[in-house]
This record gives structure tokens, C-alpha cells and sequence, in this order.
């Protein structure tokens, strides 16, 4: 092992404090540079969730098993009350943990600042306001996204319900997305999750804050605004020489729904140790096996959820509200299947993301919709 060898990363999200992390568990030294004054200013004190039924194993049991420890705040949710286009509410339900209910930010218990406890606590310099703009003896980038796929706008606000997951899908509320509530502990994210329109997000906020407002009957308390984008490419390879890229700066996001924390940790963790040991293939063999069966097979689901709208949101929550475990119909939904692999290079063979193209009528630098007339 090459002991104390320094490990340069660009962008302190989960993906660079995790592969920093790695980096000194594996026996060398890391220094982070971080363009903004302190870790999680991308985001406010949003709730967000790390999936946890993609696999059998429990996620927090799988960050664990490569140094991560949950030392941030984090509640694990077995039920989500599902409205479809119609209005009407199903509720859903799972044995083990769905997701864990997370905060991003820099604020105490917040997974950024929770994480960036971790990696001070093992001696890693982290050198914020500034970025890295060139690696000669190789690094890690994990930059975050670099354009917007989808995007995500709403509101957090304080309340007196209780904890609970909320969903709505309808065209009307999140273009080919979703809208969703979620409560914890007197404080509430509500959010419009576009995957289409983007220029409309607002109109599309307040329709999703109408819309669960009439059907639980809360006020906001001092509500403040957040916004934010994400992007998703599953790339040949996520290495230029000994530069490894981890993260959504590679693209690793869950193509359906934009989870992208699990992924995020895991290929900055695996990117850490890689780049310590001078192995940077052993990296490239990582992710090619743990995370591109999963990114196929959820953007080959994206590519038929593209395609439902409201009629088949209604279908599918019919058809499959019948009381199975959720976390067991998602795990066998986004499990790697090799129809779906051959549906992605289908859908994907001229390595345009087909679902994605730029379309004629939208000019804006930063996404690939056109602007549409919403009634
Ligand atoms: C509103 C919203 C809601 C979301 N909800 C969920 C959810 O519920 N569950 C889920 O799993 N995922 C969710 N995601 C996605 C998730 O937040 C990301 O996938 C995750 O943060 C990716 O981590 P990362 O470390 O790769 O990038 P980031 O978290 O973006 O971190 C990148 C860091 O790099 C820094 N940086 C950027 N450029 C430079 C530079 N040039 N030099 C130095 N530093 C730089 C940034 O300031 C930032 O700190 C959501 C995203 C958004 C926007």
C-alpha cells in the first residue's frame, strides 16, 4: 500500500466526504476543495431520501460495510400515501424501511454537515471557496450536476402534523414527475419534482401546494422557498486517466426518480480507496458492476414512465395497490433484467439520451425543454 499518498478531490457533497473518507480509512491523506463557504450550501434543510429498496441489504448496513457511518439525523419511513390523477390516496406499505427520511445542509444533524464532522474528525483538509480547476498527479471530481434532466422546486416550511411521506402524480402537478410532502418532527419539505416544463415550475409548485393542502388541510408556517436541479447520464467510462469521477459529476442518479445520495456515497467511497491504492481500473470495475445494471434498468422504467400520463398513472396505482410490500414491488421493479438492458441500448445506441434531446422551441442555456401553454 502506498501510505500516505495525497488524495485530491474537487466538491464536498456526500460523494467527495465519503471518498475523502475512504481515502484516509484506506491509509493516505485527503484534501478537499469546495467552491462555497461550507458543505450542503446546495440545498436549505430539505428533507430528502435515501433510498433503501433497491437492494436486499439495508442501505445503511451497505455505507457502513465501506466506512460511512450514519452519524446524521435520520428516520426511516415504511409507509407513503400515494394520490394518483384522479385525487384519490392509496396508501402503501413495507416490512423494512422504504427510505430514511435525511435533512441536507449545513446545519447540525443534516447529512452534509453530519458527514463533514466525520472527515474533520479524521484529519482531512477540506480548503472551501476554493475549486480545483486541474489535477496532474490525478484526483477525484465529484462536482455535483452539471446541467439540469430535472429539477426540483417547493417550499419548507414548520407544522404541527404528523410524520408522514406523501406522493402525488399527475401531469397537472409534475410533468412525467411527481410531487411529494414529507413531515418530520414539526418540519415540512413540499416540492414539485419536474422531469418536463421546467419554465412552468412555479405554476407547477403552487398547484402541488394547493393540491396537498386541500386534501390534509394544513397552513404553512413561514415557508421558504428552494429549488434545485439534478442530472443523470450513465457514462462509458467515469475515469480520464487517474481523474475519477463519482457522483452526479458522473451522472449516477436513479434516471426515475432522482435519488441519488445512495449512489453518490457509494462510487465516492469506492473512487476514495481506489485512488489511494493507485488502482483507478479497480474503480471502473465498481461501478460498472454495482451501480450500471440498476442505472439501465430505472432508465429503461423512465422511458416507459415517460410514456404513461395520467391514464397510466391511474392504471398502475390500481393494478398494484392491492396490499403487496412496496419496498418488494420497487426492488423487483428497479431489479437488473436483461430485457431491460437491451431495451436501454435500444433506446440509447446513437449515445443520445432519447428521452432527453433538445427539443425546437426551448433556447435557455441550462435545460432541454421547451416551454409549453399550461392551462
Ligand atoms: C431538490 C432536490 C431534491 C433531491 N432529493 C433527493 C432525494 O430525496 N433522495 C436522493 O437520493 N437524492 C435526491 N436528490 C439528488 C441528490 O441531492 C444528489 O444526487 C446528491 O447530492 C449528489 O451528491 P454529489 O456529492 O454527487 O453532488 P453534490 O451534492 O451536488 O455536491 C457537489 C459539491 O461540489 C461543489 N462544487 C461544485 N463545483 C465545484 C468546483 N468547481 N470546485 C469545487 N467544488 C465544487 C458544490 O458546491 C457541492 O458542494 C435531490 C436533488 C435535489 C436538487
Amino acid at each position: 500500500m502506498d501510505s500516505g499518498r495525497l488524495v485530491e478531490i474537487a466538491g464536498a457533497g456526500p460523494a467527495g466526504l465519503s471518498a475523502a473518507i475512504a481515502v484516509v480509512k484506506a491509509g493516505g491523506i485527503a484534501r478537499i476543495y469546495e467552491r462555497r463557504r461550507d458543505v450542503g450550501m446546495r440545498f436549505h434543510g430539505d428533507f430528502q431520501g435515501i433510498e433503501n429498496w433497491t437492494t436486499e441489504t439495508d442501505v445503511l448496513e451497505e455505507l457502513e460495510s465501506v466506512g460511512i457511518q450514519a452519524n446524521f439525523e435520520h428516520t426511516p419511513f415504511n409507509e407513503v400515501t400515494c394520490f394518483g390523477p384522479d385525487g384519490r390516496g392509496k396508501q402503501f406499505h413495507s416490512k423494512k424501511p422504504l427510505f430514511y427520511l435525511i435533512q441536507r445542509g449545513r446545519g447540525e444533524g443534516c447529512l452534509d454537515s453530519s458527514l463533514k464532522k466525520q472527515t474533520l474528525s479524521l484529519g482531512v483538509d477540506i480548503c472551501f471557496e476554493s475549486s480545483a480547476k486541474r489535477f496532474p498527479q490525478g484526483g477525484i471530481v465529484t462536482m455535483g450536476p452539471h446541467r439540469a434532466d430535472a429539477i426540483a422546486v417547493g417550499y419548507l416550511f414548520k407544522t404541527e402534523m404528523e410524520n408522514g411521506a406523501y406522493v402525488a402524480i399527475s401531469e397537472q402537478l409534475a410533468p412525467k414527475g411527481y410531487a411529494y410532502l414529507l413531515i418530520c418532527n414539526g418540519q415540512a419539505t413540499i416540492a414539485s419534482c419536474l422531469f418536463d416544463d421546467f419554465h412552468n415550475e412555479h405554476q407547477y409548485l403552487e398547484r402541488s401546494v394547493e393540491f396537498f393542502t386541500n386534501k390534509l388541510g394544513f397552513k404553512m408556517n413561514k415557508p421558504r422557498h428552494f429549488g434545485g436541479n439534478g442530472n443523470f447520464s450513465l457514462p462509458k467510462t467515469a475515469r480520464k486517466g487517474n481523474i475519477l469521477y463519482a457522483g452526479e459529476a458522473a451522472g449516477f442518479q436513479d434516471p426515475l426518480f432522482g435519488f441519488g445520495i445512495r449512489s453518490a456515497l457509494l462510487t465516492g467511497a469506492s473512487a476514495g480507496r481506489a485512488s489511494m491504492l493507485n488502482q483507478p481500473e479497480m474503480y471502473e470495475h465498481y461501478w460498472k458492476q454495482r451501480v450500471r445494471p440498476f442505472y439501465r434498468s430505472a432508465s429503461t422504467n423512465r422511458w416507459l414512465y415517460n410514456r404513461l400520463g395520467n391514464k397510466g398513472y391511474t392504471f398502475v396505482l390500481k393494478r398494484y395497490s392491492n396490499g403487496r410490500d412496496v419496498r418488494e414491488f420497487l426492488q423487483r421493479a428497479y431489479a437488473p433484467k436483461l430485457w431491460k438492458s437491451g431495451w436501454y441500448y435500444l433506446t440509447h445506441w446513437n449515445k443520445r439520451d432519447s428521452l432527453l434531446t433538445l427539443r425546437e422551441g426551448c433556447t435557455c442555456t441550462w435545460c432541454k425543454h421547451k416551454r409549453k401553454n399550461i392551462s
